[in-house]
């Protein structure tokens, strides 16, 4: 996002959130796209076409058939008239692998069917939580991720309402992942409502709340971490995500691995951290071999590798028999806020209110509905 088009987001977000018509923040989430047909299934399950006056109606059994022929949508076989149909049901609705909560809806859309969740926004935010964080971590940690994912959520949710898409968000770790609502874990759905509404604001901005599994001892830029020169992307002491099973780790990397990933024509005799950035984050990396070098930005050394498989960028190299070790701190890019440090800072008695504004120097938390 350009962050010069800030002003009319938030004006926008004053205007969208605080309508009278709405009683409960809403948000629609895309769960499948694209797919040629799709199931849905749920106690009391009821169905009406989106239109006006429409009536809503059962449908026979709890299951419904979804089928696009050519520009048509059929629904157990009968075409449907309008762009598409809204389901409702006494429980949750099973659809795409997922549970969901509030209503669905199917509509036709270029290259496929699109089913969206359409879903109170702490219902959305609990069941984000519980993919992006353990619900074991103590309350206020919990609490500090609803802001940061509610955070990001409202954002995408203007966007999306400037752009006249037909949903808010997908479900994938493109945006936040969103694995269905309806067996969200009790904590982060409590976690939810307790911060129901809260946003992290600066300079009348919503803020791009990034977070990352463990720092290591000190947080990374944003400039450096994500491209993102953000003055709440400052990077800041942790000292509490002691915790984390990848505070500190070593890795083996064999030599044909890295020569590989860098796209050497074999390899690789030599690894060179040749520049940090000032946390001591790898921010160029050289690699040699075959006759060959590569120079490597930091960030993309790691995406070549893998972000599972190369913890984070913190790390010193040495070279061993066939191989790389590496030594290393903290897992994720390390912009934001520490998980395993909020959850360390929770413990020691900090609420969330303390948490986001140590990792998000100079923000606030706003109520925005
Ligand atoms: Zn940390």
């Amino acid at each position: 996002m350009n962050p010069g088009s800030g002003a009319p987001l938030l004006l926008a977000a004053a205007l969208l959130l605080a309508s009278p018509a709405r009683a409960v923040e809403v948000v629609r989430i895309s769960v499948a796209a694209g797919a040629a047909e799709a199931d849905l299934s749920g106690p009391g399950l009821a169905v009406e076409p989106l239109r006006e006056g429409a009536v809503r109606q059962p449908v026979a059994g709890g299951r419904a058939r979804l089928r696009l022929d050519g520009e048509r949508l059929l629904l157990d076989g009968k075409a449907v008239d309008g762009a598409g149909l809204l389901f409702s049901s006494s429980g949750s609705i099973r659809c795409a692998g997922r549970e969901l909560s509030g209503e669905v809806e199917v509509r036709r859309a270029q290259g496929g069917l699109s089913v969206i969740d359409v879903l109170p926004m702490e219902d959305y935010v609990g069941a984000v939580i519980g993919g992006e964080m353990p619900p074991s971590f103590p309350p206020e940690a919990l609490k500090a991720q609803a802001v940061a994912a509610r955070s990001f959520a409202v954002r995408k949710k203007i966007e999306a309402r400037e752009q006249a898409l037909d949903f808010d968000l997908g479900s994938t770790v493109l945006d936040q992942v969103y694995p269905g609502s309806g067996r969200a874990d009790p904590r982060a759905r409590a976690a939810a409502l307790a911060t129901a509404g809260e946003v992290l604001v600066k300079d009348h901005l919503i803020v791009e709340a990034y977070f990352h599994s463990a720092c290591g001892g000190r947080t990374e830029r944003g400039a450096d971490a994500l491209g993102r020169d953000l003055p709440y992307l400052a990077s800041v002491p942790c000292e509490r995500c002691q915790g984390s099973p990848a505070f500190r780790w070593t890795l083996r990397l064999p030599a044909a691995e890295v020569g590989k990933a860098a796209g050497l024509p074999g390899e690789a005799k030599q690894v060179v951290v040749q520049r940090t950035t000032s946390t001591g984050r790898a921010a160029r990396v050289s690699v040699e071999g075959g006759g060959a070098k590569v120079v490597l930005d930091g960030v993309e050394f790691r995406r070549r590798l893998g972000y599972d498989r190369l913890p984070s960028l913190a790390f010193t190299v040495k070279p061993v028999d066939g191989a790389f070790l590496l030594t290393g701190k903290g897992r994720g890019h390390g912009a934001g806020m520490c998980q395993w440090g909020a959850a360390g800072w929770a413990r020691a008695g900090a609420d969330y209110r303390a948490i986001l504004s140590r990792y998000y120097p100079g923000a606030e938390i706003t109520r925005m509905y």
